[in-house]
């Protein structure tokens, strides 16, 4: 669990370090065609949306403490935002914002936003009614190298570095500002102790120091080194992880998650607790006034999912009466989003298990059968597909905007947050898949990986799952079925039944 940990924070980290590597694209929009900046990352080409904005003339507006960007279209507004896999189109006329998630996160080079260049294509067209196309190669620009800059303000006049702090609610963040660019930066943990080494920066620091009294952090103290400076974070409450991310060639931001057992509801009625498996989330997808899809024969999503959560939630009633089970919803209700996290971590949930169906438009015969998903950025386009499906129901939403907060460090620390449970969704997830092959009348499409809000908001081990295509004759008759909902719901039963004596035992064991 901890090697998997420090992996997943040595690729956050990476990723958004490495240099960047400038191009140009042309672009036809519309009638129109333009040279406009981008950047190569991986294989994958990213558009510079500000270069955008100001080659095609579209509104455009950046900001600069969200990293976020804007552009406005006659139909509707389109928002990006730094770091972060989630768009965010308003349309001009019902004001109803629909999120979206993009297999690959926005780049933040520079104060300016680099968005995958499909991604890119795809949600400019949801947005407004004008092509896009890209009619030529990316061409490599060669940029005129960075140079450190010598500022002549005498260090009395303000200081070469500042610090923002703030807390969260699972863990701290802080954010340091140069006066001057810095080249490349270094960190190490000894101890309590974080040094952060920022190489080429100018200014004199010696003794600037900052204390806290609240979060992770305790104190920072700087000190001039040859070349650089040196800030030595002094952290007094222990943390699980840690991260550091550069914004810009004068920004950093660090993230300091909370040691789970500081935040987990169950440890407050003991520390025995933690190690039983005692209580499962069964969470019926859509409900109320979102029907969820549609299909074949009248099939209804809300109503496939709420059958069978409940159909499951008695099968563990009687097989294991000392797990708890506790429902996002009982009935055909409308839950948030949100709520639905917040009820399973309110209730201190263990696992936390999503039921869904799935649909594809205009296909009577394929595609069908069952898929499993775990909470992880999306991977193949048909899992992308599928969380914008899923997460397009915060459109219906009172308050949208609850889910736009869900960027920047806050991703990072649910992200961090997952990354620890990862291993045990992934072996649920794995277990539920088996059952489906050997006991089911419909195929297994086997485990999948995508993001879904509903999965950001249980902190626990959690799976969503399909249990077959509403759009399919033969599946959308076998979920509505007695039979089928009953097989559906006895082999997640098992999965639940070999999970629990997994969980356990791993659990007493680390
Ligand atoms: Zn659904």
């Amino acid at each position: 669990m901890k090697q998997f940990l420090i992996l997943f924070l040595f690729l956050l980290a990476a990723d958004y370090a490495l240099p960047q590597n400038y191009q140009t694209v042309e672009i036809k929009f519309g009638l129109e065609k333009k040279s406009v900046r981008a950047a190569e990352r991986r294989g994958a080409l990213y558009i510079s949306v500000r270069d955008f904005a100001s080659k095609f003339k579209v509104g455009h507006y950046y900001s600069t403490t969200n990293k976020k960007s804007e552009l406005k279209f006659k139909e509707a507004v389109i928002k990006f935002t730094a770091k972060n896999p989630f768009v965010v189109i308003t349309q001009t006329g019902t004001k109803v914002p629909a999120v979206y998630q993009m297999p690959l996160s926005a780049l933040f080079y520079d104060e300016d936003i680099f968005v995958e260049s499909e991604s890119f294509r795809k949600y400019i067209g949801k947005a407004q009614l004008k092509m896009l196309s890209y009619t030529g190669k990316p061409v490599p620009v060669q940029e005129p190298e960075v140079k450190t800059t010598t500022t002549g303000t005498p260090p009395s006049a303000g200081s070469p570095v500042r610090f923002n702090y703030s807390q969260r609610a699972n863990g701290s963040v802080l954010r340091i500002g140069t006066e001057s660019e810095f080249g490349s930066f270094r960190h190490s943990l000894k101890g309590k102790v974080l040094t952060i080494t920022l190489d080429k920066t100018t200014g004199i620091s010696q003794g600037i120091r900052q204390s806290y009294n609240d979060g992770i952090l305790d104190s920072i103290s700087v000190s001039n080194i040859s070349g650089g400076i040196q800030m030595r974070l002094q952290t007094g409450k222990s943390f699980d992880a840690y991260d550091i991310i550069k914004n810009s060639n004068k920004s950093l931001t660090v993230s300091f998650r909370k040691k789970e057992d500081a935040v987990s509801p169950s440890d407050l009625s003991g520390k025995k607790e933690k190690w039983k498996f005692d209580v499962v989330v069964i969470d019926p997808g859509h409900g109320g006034k979102d029907i969820g899809a549609t299909g074949v024969g009248r099939t209804i999503e809300k109503e496939i999912n709420l059958a069978i959560g409940l159909k499951l939630g008695s099968m563990i009633n009687k097989y294991l009466p000392d797990v708890k089970v506790v429902y996002t919803r009982k009935t055909d209700t409308f839950v948030e989003l949100h709520k639905r996290g917040k009820i399973a971590n309110d209730a201190g949930g263990k696992l936390f298990i999503s039921i869904h169906c799935n649909s594809v438009a205009g296909k009577k015969r394929a595609p069908n059968g069952t898929e499993v998903y775990l909470l992880r950025p999306g991977k193949t386009q048909d899992a992308i597909e599928i969380a914008e499906i899923e997460n397009s129901v915060i459109s219906y939403e009172e308050d949208p905007k609850k889910y736009k907060e869900l960027n920047d460090e806050n991703f990072i620390l649910v992200s961090m947050a997952h990354a620890s449970y990862m291993k045990y969704s992934e072996k649920f997830a794995e277990l539920v898949d088996i059952n489906f092959r050997n006991k089911l009348e419909i195929n297994s499409r086997g485990v999948k990986q995508a993001g879904f809000y509903v999965l950001v908001g249980a902190a626990m081990p959690g799976v969503l799952v399909e249990t077959g295509f509403v759009s399919n004759e033969r599946d959308a008759a076998y979920i509505r079925s007695e039979r089928g909902q009953n097989a559906i719901a006895s082999s997640i039963l098992d999965a639940v039944k070999a999970f629990k004596v997994y969980y356990e035992k791993q659990m007493k064991e680390e």
